[in-house]
């Protein structure tokens, strides 16, 4: 009987510093333990996000030593998201670990994924109790995050639940089908969470090996947003709500100008209230405008039908290196 195979995607913009010693200690936890190795098969799927920096060059120097690595080669940055699925699109491995490049995921805990997958477990999940390598102040953001996304959603997604994860090539498959642009990994994941057969690894997150996080706070502002919009609509009803709460405050300030003005029989002068009520009137139409535009925004650019990316997949026993990809995906 053939073994099967277990294939590891690993996500990398600008990682030089990181992809070798991740190979190493991948290959420790993979397939030079003596019951995995003889076990299963593995192969290593290093996504080269359109790294600007040697990270294609490093993979490719770890092709040459080892036949099982093999590389997805984004022609541009597309972003982590689009990375792991084009990562998971070109995996032909009955089980799928997702990992970082950076060795903030360690590979320590990839046999015990694999066990609780052998065991059972359609999908094995981590939860990072600790990430030594964010300050408080990040952290702190990053929970509120969470809190206002599962306040917003019906999807509630897990705060401390990373992309380090194993799914069974069934979720595999089906996540396959989700075509949206604009993707969140462990939302996409929460929306599909069956009840049973989950299992989760506790771990605390290590500072990165080598760089710095590709994540500043503007584009983690970005994500944060574009994650609501992708799992909720009830940004649209706050606005309503709002739109009716300025018409109440409208409604108030009208009658109470009424009062003073035939029962107090006290003037103030007008444009001091004139001015007050504009400006809310104005921020509140302005507020729902840019919410009514994020929808629309990402309407516009999901109806388009772009392929998610483009990519050459590359293994070592080819000619040339290069495969050209059939799965650039629609
Ligand atoms: N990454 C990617 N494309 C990007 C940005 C990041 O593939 O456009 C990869 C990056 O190389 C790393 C992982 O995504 O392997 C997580 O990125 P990072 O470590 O910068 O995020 P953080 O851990 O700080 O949240
Ligand atoms: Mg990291």
């Amino acid at each position: 009987m053939s073994k099967k195979i277990i294939s590891i995607v690993i996500s990398a913009y600008n990682e030089e510093g990181n992809v070798a010693e991740l190979y190493k200690e991948l290959i420790v936890n993979t397939k030079q333990n003596k019951n995995l190795g003889a076990k299963y098969q593995f192969e290593y799927v290093f996504v080269n996000d359109g790294s600007s920096d040697n990270t294609l060059k490093k993979i490719k120097q770890l092709q040459k030593q080892d036949k099982d690595v093999k590389i997805v080669n984004l022609k541009r940055n597309f972003g982590h998201e689009i990375a792991m699925t084009a990562g998971m699109d070109h995996a032909l491995g009955d089980a799928v670990i997702f990992m970082d490049a950076d060795l903030q995921h360690p590979p320590v805990y990839i046999p015990q994924m694999i066990d609780f997958w052998a065991n059972g477990a359609e999908i094995v999940l981590s939860r990072r109790l600790d990430n030594l390598g964010t300050g408080c102040i990040y952290k702190f953001f990053s929970t509120m995050f969470y809190k206002i996304l599962n306040w917003l959603s019906d999807t509630k997604i897990p705060s401390k639940s990373p992309d380090f994860r194993l799914l069974d090539r069934r979720y595999v498959d089906f996540l396959k089908g989700f075509n949206e642009h604009d993707r969140l990994f462990r939302g996409l994941l929460s929306w599909i969470m069956p009840t049973d057969r989950v299992k989760t690894i506790d771990f605390v997150a290590p500072k990165r090996f080598s760089g710095n996080s590709k994540y500043g706070v503007f584009k983690s502002c970005a994500l944060a947003m574009d994650s609501i919009i992708q799992f909720s609509v009830r940004p649209l009803r706050l606005a309503t709500y709002l739109g009716l709460l300025g018409a109440f405050i409208s409604i108030v300030l009208g009658a109470y100008v009424i009062i003073e003005y035939y029962i107090i029989q006290h003037r103030t002068p007008g444009y001091a209230t004139i001015m007050v009520t504009m400006s809310f009137l104005g921020s509140v139409i302005l507020l729902a405008l840019g919410i009514i535009g994020e929808y629309i925004g990402k309407i516009h650019m999901e109806v388009k039908k772009r392929p998610l990316y483009m990519a050459d997949y590359i293994v070592a026993s080819t000619k040339n290196d290069v495969f050209k990809s059939q799965r650039d995906k629609k």
